[in-house]
């Protein structure tokens, strides 16, 4: 059902999936990009798919990482990834029963708001199950890019499952070829309040 739709936009977890895991990392030297992220990203950019990072950072929650630990990962992400259009952060953890944390949906809700793009029109990518499950919950297309933490059964659950982030880009950019493009009319009904959705 989701082929040949253009994506309002492309939703990246980070952890596992942008960078390599490293639990509650608040240290910028220890961030490692995932094999084709570099890559995967420009295509994205040169097509105008605008790409946000969807992530939960239940370290700040635990006091495990300062919100200033872990801006800088961020910043370091940036740095070697180049800007996202946007950042939709969970800091909670399962104990405060937010709305964010995924598998909630509001984290994929609340990036495609800023993008002005219904959730319906964007692509997860994620390594776990829950970044599927928001992503389901949200109504957007998930793609799972398993690691070798990733559990096998939420890999036979996944919607779609790609090799790697050039593997999603593949998939997304082909997808794209046939699509209609987005009207002109974007920039100016946003800046009157209006949503194009
Ligand atoms: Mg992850
Ligand atoms: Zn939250």
């Amino acid at each position: 059902m989701y082929e040949r739709r253009r994506p309002g936009a492309v939703l990246f977890d980070r952890d596992g999936t942008l960078i390599r895991d490293v639990p509650y990392n608040g240290d910028p030297d220890r961030v490692e990009l995932m094999p084709g992220a570099a890559e995967a990203l420009a295509r994205l950019r040169r097509a105008d798919v605008p790409v946000a990072v969807v992530t939960n950072q239940s370290g700040v929650a635990k006091g495990l990482i300062s919100p200033d630990d872990m801006d800088q990962v961020n910043a370091r992400v940036e740095e070697l990834l180049g800007p996202f259009d946007a950042w939709a952060i969970c800091v909670h953890d399962d104990v405060d029963g937010c709305t964010c944390r995924k598998p909630a949906p509001g984290l994929v809700i609340r990036a495609a708001a800023v993008l002005d793009v219904s959730p319906r029109d964007c692509v997860v990518v994620g390594d776990i199950g829950r970044d599927m499950e928001a992503a389901r919950a949200a109504g957007a297309r998930g793609i799972l890019v398993p690691t070798e933490v990733t559990r096998p059964e939420e890999v036979e659950q996944a919607p779609e499952v790609a090799a790697d982030l050039t593997d999603v880009a593949d998939r997304v950019l082909n997808d794209l070829e046939a699509a209609t493009p987005v009207g002109a009319g974007a920039r100016w009904s946003r800046a009157m309040g209006w949503s194009r959705w």
